[in-house]
């Protein structure tokens, strides 16, 4: 029954107090593709990330990852399952070095217990895979660097590379580009079309060059609703997505 959707919304709802921030947003994200979310200020795209990442629970709505109801289960459960979502800079331990960061997070993912002063030993097991981990983001030249060290963009990538660790088949990506310079843009969006080799990806993301260049489908939101959906050339011709964002 695989139809190539890898993770599938159905009427996806949530209210705030009266307030429909998503309401009846049904979504098909392909197996293999990169996923854009997009649309003005305030059209529901971080409440429609958070729902679909397990982190606010939906009003009303089915989410379906590989033919399986996740609409119940819990973040944790679900990123074993292979749909994990990138955190934030925040999750990093800045006074780690970046292969510190990463082994930790390979520790993470085989499920043992967190305890990075008793387990160093443990550690140094995943220097392999975590090196390998830390060459595909770009990283190398930085391994022994502290994380609270990097430069911003290098931040994100240690990040995204922390989130790889967990062996994702689905990475959901919240703003890669927020807060970055051109550089980093384009070093970031080389990364993400790199790390969808073999893997999907939905993001939230303003920088609509960003999307242009790395979508292959575009969900656009407004008012908490699915305006248009298609491929950058179409829903950027849709005259109800350049009102929305005009009118925004
Ligand atoms: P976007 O990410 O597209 O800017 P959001 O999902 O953050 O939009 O917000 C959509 C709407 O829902 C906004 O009007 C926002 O004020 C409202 N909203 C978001 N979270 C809450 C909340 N926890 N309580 C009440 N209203 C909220």
């Amino acid at each position: 029954m695989d139809d190539g959707v890898i993770l599938a919304a159905d009427d996806l709802t949530k209210e705030f107090k009266g307030f429909f921030a998503v309401e009846g947003v049904s979504l098909k994200i392909k197996r293999g593709q990169i996923h854009a979310l997009i649309g003005p200020n305030g059209a529901g795209k971080t409440t429609c990330f958070n729902l679909l990442t397990k982190f606010l629970p939906p009003t009303r709505g089915r989410i379906i990852y590989k033919g399986q109801d996740i609409t119940a289960m819990s973040p944790a459960d679900i990123a074993r399952l292979g749909l994990v979502r990138s955190f934030q800079i925040s999750a990093v331990f800045p006074h780690l070095t970046a292969l510190e960061n990463v082994r930790i997070a390979l520790q993470r993912q085989r499920g043992d217990s967190f305890d990075f002063w008793r387990s160093q030993k443990v550690l140094l097991q995943f220097d392999e895979r975590a090196r390998a981990l830390l060459a595909e983001v770009g990283l190398s030249e930085f391994e022994q660097t502290e994380a609270g060290d990097l430069p911003y963009g290098r931040k994100r990538a240690l990040e995204i590379a922390t989130t790889l660790a967990l062996d994702p088949e689905m990475l959901l990506l919240d703003e890669p580009m927020a807060g970055m310079g051109h550089e980093d843009v384009d070093r970031i969006a080389a990364l993400i079309r790199r790390i969808s080799a073999d893997r999907t990806i939905l993001m939230v993301e303003h920088n609509l060059s960003v999307v242009a260049s790395l979508s292959d489908t575009i969900t656009v939101l407004a008012r908490g609703k699915v305006l248009a959906e298609g491929d950058y050339a179409s829903v950027s011709k849709d005259p109800r997505v350049i009102e929305a964002y005009i009118g925004a």
